[in-house]
Formats: structure tokens, C-alpha cells, sequence
């Protein structure tokens, strides 16, 4: 993760409050500001912060406002306040338990599966998630600047079998509108290209970076589009946030979620099927939910198998079915996420 510093304005000229570039600058930036911020005493709390952790606090004062100071179980603030339970050590839990390293062809591009390759857009995210399995990934390697951008072209020019391309991070979305459509446009060449999907949590902590023109240049570009939103909770759907994301449905932009299997945050049916109700109100359709990846540092998140199994058993009993999301894992070597449920 890089400094929000480091974040490129398009603008000399002062960014108004509002401005969601403003916003993130003016995030909180250290768990005790975060705390300030809310008025929470840290000794009442009944576990410890830690504050020296590498992978710093950030939040936007969007998400904190939807916060419940008055519990610290709060499942918005566990999944972004740093605690003694990271430093917790669990057999065969490791940094890059992924192995994406390797599927890493050049800085900045991923390309595990088959037909769709996955582009390091930006490193840098609007909030910090506590679980983030990236928290160890190298991102330094992994800046595009103008070669490395050329190289990704011709990468993907030569290899007629991918026709999608997956916009990632760290967060694709803390890029410029005017970045994002220079990236498009060159990518709008490979000729063989024909699905552009963006995955993103910064609405969530931003809404307001669902701009008149990002939701523009989606509509504009030659590729059939689709955002997947990272949603864990349904106390992250603000109001703010489904009108941003009606707008984009009705812009006809495909609008999918992934959520990740949090313990502690969302590990019951009646929260999931809560959130599935409330994507689906905002026009969005549920689509993985992601058990925990090996990480080390993440351990006091993870829902056994056999938890997760039951969980979404539960939720397969109360909703539609094209509510329910596909219940997955993230194996190293597989050609595809892998089902935990294959024949339920
Ligand atoms: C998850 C992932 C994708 C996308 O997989 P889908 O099953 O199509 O959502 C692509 N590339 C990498 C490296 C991934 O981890
Ligand atoms: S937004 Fe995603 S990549 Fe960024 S810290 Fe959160 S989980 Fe990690």
C-alpha cells in the first residue's frame, strides 16, 4: 500500500470537500484518529488496539459515520480497527498463500485463468480492511508506468484466448476518471477484448467516487462492462451508496458482489441473507462469497469449512436461488475458483 499522498490529482487547482480525491485525503489515517474521531475510549474497549501495525489504518469519514461507537463488536469497525489479534501465529497460514506471485507474467498483470486476465490498476485503496488478503502482496513491484502499460498491451495482444479483462488493485478505482479512460482506450485495441469488469470496494467507502464521469466512460467504451462490488455487511449499503449504485444499473453497467466470509462480521445466514436482500434492492446480484484465504495476520477472521458449509446451507433455505451467492475458495493451481459446494 502507498501513501495516499501519493495519489494523483488531475487538478492544480484546490479540490472541493466534497470531491471524493478530497475525501480520501482526508481520511483517518492512525487507529487512535480513528478513535478520536468516533469517541471511543480505547481501555474500555474489550480487546487491544495496536497501533504499530505495518499495514496502517485508513478510513474514510463516510464509513466511519456509519459506525455504532457504542459497540465495539461494531462489524464495520472490526473490519478496519487494528488489534492484538493480528499478531496471532496459525499453522500453515503464510504471506502469500495464493501464490500469486507466480501467475504474476509482468509487473502489473496477473493471468491465472484462462480467458481473463487481471490488471494491478492501482496499489492504493480507500480504506483499509483488516482481513485484506493483499496486505503482503508486493505492490511496489507492481506501478504501470508508460513501458510497463505497452508491454501489458502486447501481452494481451498475443494472447487471443483472453477476452476479458479484470481491473484490480489494491483498488482500481483510486485511479483518475482521466486515467481510467486513457487505460481503456488502450485497451480498447486488443481487438479480442470484449469484457471489461471492474472490481472495487472504494464506493463503499467513497460513494461519491461513482462520478457523472466515470459512470460516463463506462457507457462510452466499446466493452460490455460490469463492476463487482466488495460488500461484506449490510450496514455498508448507505443510502448514499445504492442511489450511486442504481444510477450505474440503469447506465446498464452488470452489477455483481463479492463478499468475504468474516467471522465475528458476517458469519450468519440471517446478516448474508440480509445483505443479499439489500444488493439486490440496489440492483446488484450477489455473486461469490469468498472463505477466508491462509493469511498470516488475518487468522482471528477465519470460519472453518465446516462453519461455512452450514452457513450457506442456511441461506440456500431462505432465499431465491439467484440470490445466493457461490460459496468458493481461492486454490493455488486451480483453473477456476473452486466451489466448496460442487453438488449441494
Ligand atoms: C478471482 C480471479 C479472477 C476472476 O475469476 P472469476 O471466477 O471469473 O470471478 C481472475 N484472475 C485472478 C488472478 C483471480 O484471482
Ligand atoms: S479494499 Fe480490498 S484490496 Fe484494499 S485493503 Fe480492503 S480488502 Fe484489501
Amino acid at each position: 500500500m502507498i501513501p495516499v499522498s501519493a495519489i494523483s490529482l488531475d487538478s492544480k487547482s484546490p479540490l472541493k470537500a466534497d470531491h471524493w480525491q478530497q475525501q480520501m485525503a482526508n481520511s483517518l489515517k492512525t487507529a487512535s484518529e480513528l478513535l478520536n474521531y468516533l469517541v471511543i475510549d480505547e481501555q474500555s474497549l474489550p480487546y487491544v488496539v495496536d497501533h504499530n501495525q505495518p499495514f496502517n489504518t485508513r478510513v474514510t469519514r463516510h464509513l466511519a459515520d456509519l459506525i455504532d461507537a457504542q459497540d465495539p463488536y461494531d462489524p464495520i469497525l472490526l473490519q478496519l480497527l487494528p488489534t492484538q489479534h493480528e499478531n496471532q501465529q496459525r499453522e500453515g497460514f503464510s504471506l502469500d498463500p495464493l501464490m500469486e506471485q507466480s501467475y504474476n507474467v509482468l509487473p502489473g498483470l496477473v493471468h491465472k485463468y484462462k480467458n481473463r486476465a487481471l490488471l494491478i490498476v492501482h496499489q492504493a485503496c480507500a480504506i483499509h480492511c483488516r482481513y485484506c488478503f493483499r496486505r503482503h502482496f508486493n505492490y511496489q513491484d507492481n506501478g504501470l508506468n508508460g513501458q510497463q502499460r505497452a508491454d501489458i498491451i502486447d501481452y494481451l495482444q498475443q494472447h487471443p484466448e483472453i477476452n476479458e479483462i479484470i481491473f484490480s488493485g489494491g483498488d482500481p478505482l483510486s485511479l483518475s476518471d482521466k486515467k481510467l479512460q486513457q487505460l481503456i482506450e488502450q485497451l480498447s485495441e486488443v481487438r479480442h477484448l470484449k469484457n471489461l469488469r471492474i472490481h472495487t470496494r472504494t464506493p463503499v467507502a467513497l460513494p461519491n467516487r461513482i462520478t457523472d464521469e466515470f459512470m460516463q466512460l463506462l457507457a462510452d467504451c466499446r466493452f460490455n462492462t460490469t463492476l463487482v462490488t466488495h460488500i461484506n455487511h449490510p450496514n455498508e449499503l448507505a443510502v448514499e451508496l445504492t442511489e450511486k449504485l442504481s444510477l450505474l444499473k440503469n447506465s446498464g453497467v452488470t452489477l455483481l458482489n463479492q463478499s468475504v466470509l468474516l467471522k465475528n462480521i458476517n458469519d450468519n445466514a440471517q446478516t448474508l441473507c440480509e445483505l443479499s436482500e439489500k444488493l439486490f434492492d440496489a440492483g446488484v446480484l450477489p455473486y461469490y462469497l469468498h472463505t477466508p484465504d491462509d493469511v498470516e495476520g488475518t487468522q482471528h477472521f477465519y470460519v472453518e469449512r465446516e462453519a461455512a458449509i452450514k452457513i450457506w446451507q442456511q441461506m440456500q433455505a431462505q432465499l431465491s436461488g439467484f440470490l445466493l451467492p457461490r460459496l468458493v475458495k481461492e486454490i493455488p493451481q486451480k483453473q477456476s475458483k473452486t466451489w466448496i459446494i460442487e453438488n449441494p
